[in-house]
């Protein structure tokens, strides 16, 4: 399988349609294996789709073969509802918070809350390994809820204490499924109010990919949410083409799908990326350049007109404590940036 899944890489990189080559895909491969005749062709794709998610994490472009020993086993994730239910219940999932940078002066803007699941046998799980699964079997809601509502309480903690400036911003993950949700707008409202904040203070991220064939239903939902004060944006940006809705579904962010990152340093895609960010301002949108893991990624963005960024050379994801103190303003001048301080000591999962 490996040797199909690397000719279909091949054969996905094109170039496609364009002579010029200027347009080029990727596409991130997971492969479930099995020599049970009887196997149960749900419980394959739910394999297939945990590795995909895997090569998605590793930076895209490559696949990933579902391992039962290193990923979840069925038999531990065989009763996932109950288990995710009681991991809620004790504590066991967690919240890690991504800081976000001016691209401009390097000040801390907010940070997006990412999910981890503290499993008493497997040790941290990503979000990866358990989110899709959670999708699979309608249980997402149960995640997004906890760390809405988790992400709402760490901020009115920081800011009730002075420790993030005044108009940080938090970001939280929505799943496709909740984009639909008639609910979704009295739910964050009462999350916000439960920990007595403005609604500014929030922005809800959905993937370009999640809107497809779902965008007239989310516009309902996600209009309530902006109508509110509540900041949207549109992750993973660059993938699908949504341009048509980017005004109706009055978004304030785009950040940029990360493989236009990878790319923007070498010069490839510059005037992509760069129309990208012209596109954002146009529309009033801040443009963010996520995953950037190298000085010059985050040089380039910052010459094509991108407002703020965030990825692992600024700083990895962190504990909720960790975070106050990039707040103060003496950051590594140029080349170390605040990556510099935190990488290493800090990482979690
Ligand atoms: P995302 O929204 O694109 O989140 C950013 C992911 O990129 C995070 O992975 C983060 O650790 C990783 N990342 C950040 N900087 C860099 C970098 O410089 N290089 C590379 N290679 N990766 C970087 P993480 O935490 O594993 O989350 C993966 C995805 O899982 C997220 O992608 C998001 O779609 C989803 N997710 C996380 N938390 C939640 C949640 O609470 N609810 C839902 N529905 N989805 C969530
Ligand atoms: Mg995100």
């Amino acid at each position: 399988v490996a040797v199909i899944a690397r000719r279909a890489l091949e054969a996905l990189s094109g170039p496609f349609l364009d002579p010029t080559g200027d347009l080029s895909f990727t596409a991130s491969i997971g492969i479930a294996v099995t020599a049970n005749p009887h196997a149960d062709a749900g419980e394959l794709l739910i394999q297939a789709d945990v590795a995909m998610y895997e090569a998605k994490s590793a930076g895209r472009n490559c696949f990933r073969i579902y391992d039962p020993d290193r990923h979840a086993p069925e038999a531990t994730w065989q009763d996932f509802g109950s288990s995710l239910r009681k991991a809620i219940e004790e504590g066991q999932l967690f919240v890690v918070y991504q800081p976000l940078f001016s691209l401009e002066d390097r000040s801390l803007r907010g940070a997006e809350a990412l999910v981890r699941w503290r499993h008493p046998q497997q040790g941290v799980v990503l979000p990866a390994d358990f989110i899709p699964l959670a999708e699979e079997r309608g249980l997402i809601d149960l995640v997004d809820t906890f760390v809405l509502d988790e992400a709402c309480r760490q901020l009115a903690e920081w800011l009730g204490t002075g420790q993030v400036p005044p108009d940080f911003t938090i970001a939280v993950n929505l799943s496709a499924r909740r984009l639909t949700d008639p609910s979704l707008a009295g739910r964050v409202a009462s999350a916000l109010e439960r920990h007595g904040l403005p609604p500014s203070h929030l922005c809800i991220e959905m993937t370009e990919a999640s809107l497809i064939g779902r965008l007239q239903d989310a516009e309902l939902a996600l209009g309530a949410l902006s109508q509110m004060g509540v900041r949207l944006a549109l992750d993973d940006f660059g993938t699908c083409s949504t341009l048509s809705y980017l005004r109706r579904l009055k978004v304030d962010m785009l950040k940029v799908d990360r493989h236009f990152v990878d790319q923007i340093a070498n010069g490839r895609n510059r005037d992509v990326i760069a129309s990208i960010a012209a596109i954002a301002h146009a529309l009033g949108m801040a443009a963010v350049g996520v995953g950037i893991e190298r000085e010059s990624q985050m040089v380039a963005l910052a010459a094509t007109g991108y407002d703020q960024g965030q990825g692992f050379f600024l700083a990895e994801p962190l504990l909720p404590e960790h975070l106050p103190a990039l707040c103060s303003p003496d950051l590594p001048p140029g080349g170390g940036g605040p990556a510099a301080r935190v990488r290493p000591r800090f990482r979690v999962g």
